[in-house]
């Protein structure tokens, strides 16, 4: 990440820049901001200007060797320490370890948010979002012993600790002593939105660069470009989301994601009235890629509609609160949806949002609940 894709925020980046050019890089950094700051994507950008090799205009070149691996968040001097949780279906090996099991998970994560994302956003991403994610002993052990080798390629090895103030304290000791005496050309980057949660030996060691609450206009602009939002769209969300990044860009994708569960939702009901297994089947290999959590406000959408057309065929147009995209799909379906199958349909969606929710396996539950749908469909023809 360049410092110029990142929106705004010219004096941290300034100040940041001045300590690199003027060789007075501190070797613990905590870039302290509350949710839906920049802190995790100055970070990076200020690691990859550091190790750029050919820096202009300060900022990194996004192009030399170093660069490029820092752009893909691959390179092998630079390494993650973020909050994960036991599940069980891990076995306690590969969990005792975020580093190797969730690294391939946590670059996605970074690099799918714009290097902007909530401890929610990432236990979706990993499968844990009704858990508390804590930075684990062995994480911080490994990580350091890795800075003890000599870098492989970069000038400086860099440590980034994303949700410094989920580090558990048995952890603390190890780490502090390293941050104490630093292997030589060694940065340690922690990322927080809480200081005081912070251990607090650990939080007197590092220099805090203190990250502000993203500008309205610069927030308009990630929009508009990374999200291509419309203007009302746009001044909507952050008027709403008090200068956090994350808070905006979510208002919008709320709006998106209604309207891929609309037109999937549309094209789905299609694809079983006509009984089309070969669209289905595409239909069914798309919707297994989603997450759980969109698999289920996906299918809970189609409860939704389900309803509306109970509601529009037994108490009419106004009762049933048709929103203008899907009005003319629900009025064409209301007619198949009826008491030969309304219960059925309810009963099998319910139960596949409560197989997702246990792990079922998606793309046999989509294509058991796409065969189960054309049925009740058909049922459903007077
Ligand atoms: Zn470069």
């Amino acid at each position: 990440m360049k410092f110029k894709d990142i929106y705004g925020l010219e004096d941290v980046k300034k100040r940041l820049v001045r300590t690199v050019d003027e060789n007075r890089i501190s070797h613990a950094q905590l870039f302290l901001g509350t949710e839906g700051t920049g802190n995790l994507a100055l970070a990076l950008a200020y690691a990859q200007y550091i190790n750029c090799r050919n820096k202009t205009d300060g900022d990194s070149c996004g192009t030399c060797p170093s660069c490029v691996k820092y752009e893909k968040l691959s390179h092998p001097d630079l390494h993650f320490v973020f909050p994960v949780a036991k599940v069980k279906q891990l076995k306690d090996k590969e969990v005792s370890s975020s580093n190797s099991f969730y690294l391939e998970n946590w670059r996605a994560a970074v690099l799918e948010n714009d290097a902007h994302l909530s401890p929610g956003d990432w236990y979706a991403k990993i499968g844990i979002e009704n858990k508390q994610g804590y930075i684990n002993t062995d994480d911080a052990r490994s990580i350091i012993d890795k800075l003890s080798y000599k870098s492989y390629e970069a000038e400086y090895k860099v440590m980034l600790i994303w949700m410094t103030e989920f580090l558990y304290h048995s952890a603390a000791p190890r780490l502090l002593k390293v941050i104490e005496e630093p292997p030589p050309k060694t940065l340690f980057l922690l990322v927080s939105h809480q200081s005081d949660k912070i251990i607090g030996t650990i939080l007197s060691r590092s220099q805090t660069v203190k990250i502000p609450g993203y500008k309205e206009d610069d927030l308009l602009s990630y929009l508009r470009e990374k999200h291509q939002a419309g203007e009302e769209e746009a001044h909507n969300a952050v008027k709403i989301a008090n200068g956090n990044l994350v808070a905006a860009r979510d208002a919008i994708q709320t709006s998106e994601i209604e309207v891929y569960n609309y037109e999937k939702f549309r094209d789905w009901m299609r694809m079983c009235f006509v009984a089309k297994f070969t669209d289905i089947s595409e239909f069914v290999v798309e919707v297994s890629r989603l997450g759980r959590e969109r698999q289920k406000s996906f299918l809970g959408y189609g409860l939704n509609v389900f309803r509306k057309a109970m509601l529009l065929n037994y108490a009419g147009l106004d009762a049933a609160r048709l929103s203008p995209m899907e009005g003319k799909f629900v009025q064409g379906f209301a007619p198949f949806i009826n008491e030969k199958n309304l219960d059925q349909l309810y009963k099998e969606f319910n139960d596949a949002i409560y197989h997702i929710e246990r792990n079922a396996k998606p793309d046999i539950l989509f294509t058991d609940l796409s065969i189960i749908t054309t049925k009740l469909l058909h049922a459903g023809k007077k």
